[in-house]
């Protein structure tokens, strides 16, 4: 099928400068404490304090931070140290955290800080039942009566209560952002959160080298930075209700800022400018995954809801990315417990075991949609997708696989180890495959025998790819682009009928 992709007019150009939140800025929650940010150095731009107190100074150069109004549960007061740590220690054994404080001549045994009253009031009454009922108290911490929150030198004195702090070049946590930060309470959580306003290209910097190797193919870059740009475009406000646009972590999109920047992915970036991928103008759910395993599928087949730019297409040139796992009877069984509970009226009362896997229905491109567990007790029906989450999606790479029952190991000749075992499709038909593997694999593999067909020990799955399977395959665009296909030939082949249009 032939894929038509037009070039739409370039219409706005995004300036790159550094400085106060302007219109236009994607806000991105950035990663902060609870109830506490490490700052650095940077400017005040805008201070809004509760208690009427002037703006404080700028403080480039230095460590600083802001601290919320935060509440713990005391768990006693000590006259020496020691006492104090054991006291912490046996907190520690029940399941509480403990800290252990100096105040004046006396050490205080605490919860963290708590940014919530109620979350440490629960917490004062576990300790108590728990055998603390001595001292245990509620405190505000750092201060009481504070409606805001503090800024704080890196000696810890409070300079001023806060309700809002605008600053711009300074580190968070460590990290550097281009654009501005504000840091407040979030009005979703009442937690205190951080907001990196900044220019959509300059986000964009920030996020393509985690998305892609900096040192792939240019043409293979340049697509990545067109599927992240249209990911922002189409997602921008899905946190809304926080106050922000997208956050920077997996739930969107991993956003590093500053420091994980790349000369070859701003080139990508500078090079696409203000290009994203539409379709009926609007700019499409541009999904990808790191690797197809040769063909791709339907966004209907592995999701179930459709998309005309989303079908199944081969990725040639992919080249195979094999992976093997083995999970243990008993880990598989673990593993999926509360599925098969909830998957068939028969294993409500637990599945009594698990002694086969047989893939009942499969995609077009051969992922397993779904999967029949015969279970001592009966036959329960899963989704490949469900399979992959619950034994792990980093480790479980895709729902490109065949399930490989263990049933016996046994050595080949010396020098020559060969690990053999059978595929077993159904408990009922235990037919004997047997197919040989060289040992040396990182996979963790059992030795022993296995006594008669009735209970596997495990099994293998043995599978090809990673990811999901739908829209662009990194891989497969890292090979197009080696093979010298452009980045809009590339995105044409992976999204056809999307049209390359310039956002505004
Ligand atoms: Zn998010």
């Amino acid at each position: 099928m032939r894929s038509a992709i037009g070039i739409g007019v370039l219409l706005l150009a995004f300036l790159v400068l550094a400085g106060p939140a302007r219109a236009g800025d994607l806000r991105i929650g950035v990663r902060v404490g609870e109830t506490g940010v490490a700052l650095r150095g940077g400017q005040i731009t805008a201070l809004t304090s509760s208690d009427g107190s002037p703006a404080g100074p700028t403080l480039a150069g230095e460590s600083w931070g802001v601290e919320l109004a935060a509440y713990r549960a005391r768990a006693g007061q000590y006259t020496s140290s020691w006492l104090a740590r054991a006291a912490a220690r046996a907190l520690g054994e029940t399941g509480y955290p403990a800290l252990v404080s100096r105040e004046g001549e006396t050490w205080v045994v605490a919860t963290p800080p708590q940014p919530r009253a109620e979350a440490a009031a629960e917490l004062a009454a576990a300790l108590a039942q728990a055998g603390f009922a001595t001292r245990v108290d509620l405190g505000r911490y750092p201060d009481a009566g504070a409606p805001g929150f503090r800024l704080l030198t890196a000696e810890g004195a409070g300079l001023v209560l806060l309700s809002k702090l605008d600053v711009t070049g300074a580190e968070v946590e460590g990290r550097a952002y281009r654009g501005s930060l504000e840091i407040a309470r979030s009005p979703a959580t009442g937690l205190l959160q951080a907001v990196n306003a900044v220019a959509g290209e300059d986000y964009l910097r920030g996020v393509v080298p985690h998305e892609m190797p900096a040192g792939w193919p240019l043409e293979a870059l340049k697509a990545q930075a067109v599927a992240a740009r249209t990911y922002a475009a189409a997602n921008r406000g899905r946190h809304a209700a926080a106050g922000f646009d997208l956050c920077a972590g997996v739930h969107c999109q991993v956003y590093g800022g500053r420091a994980v920047e790349h000369e070859r992915t701003d080139r990508a970036v500078a090079a696409t400018a203000g290009l994203i991928l539409t379709y009926g103008g609007t700019p499409i759910n541009a999904v990808f995954h790191a690797h197809a395993g040769g063909h791709t599928d339907s966004s209907q087949a592995i999701w179930g809801w459709s998309a005309p730019y989303l079908p199944g297409v081969s990725t040639t040139g992919e080249k195979p990315l094999p992976w093997r796992l083995y999970v243990t009877r008993a880990g598989l069984e673990a593993a999926l417990e509360s599925r098969l509970r909830a998957a068939a009226p028969a294993l409500a009362g637990g599945s009594g075991g698990i002694r086969g896997l047989l893939p009942a229905l499969h995609t077009a491109a051969g992922r397993v949609k779904e999967l029949e567990i015969q279970a001592a007790r009966g036959v329960a029906r899963l989704s490949g997708n469900a399979l992959r989450e619950a034994l792990g999606v980093g480790v479980f790479r895709s729902t490109l696989f065949q399930p490989v029952a263990l049933l016996e190991t046994r050595f080949g000749p010396p020098g020559a180890p060969v690990l053999t075992y059978a595929r077993w499709p159904s408990a009922a038909e235990a037919t004997l495959e047997l197919i040989s593997l060289p040992l040396g694999d990182s996979s963790p593999v059992p030795f022993g025998l296995t006594p008669g067909w009735a209970w596997p020990a495990g099994f293998f799955f043995l599978g090809d790819g990673f990811g999901h399977g739908v829209g662009m395959s990194q891989w497969g665009a890292r090979e197009m682009a080696l093979a010298g296909r452009s980045a809009e030939l590339i995105l044409a082949s992976f999204y056809p009928g999307a049209v390359l249009t310039a956002a505004r």
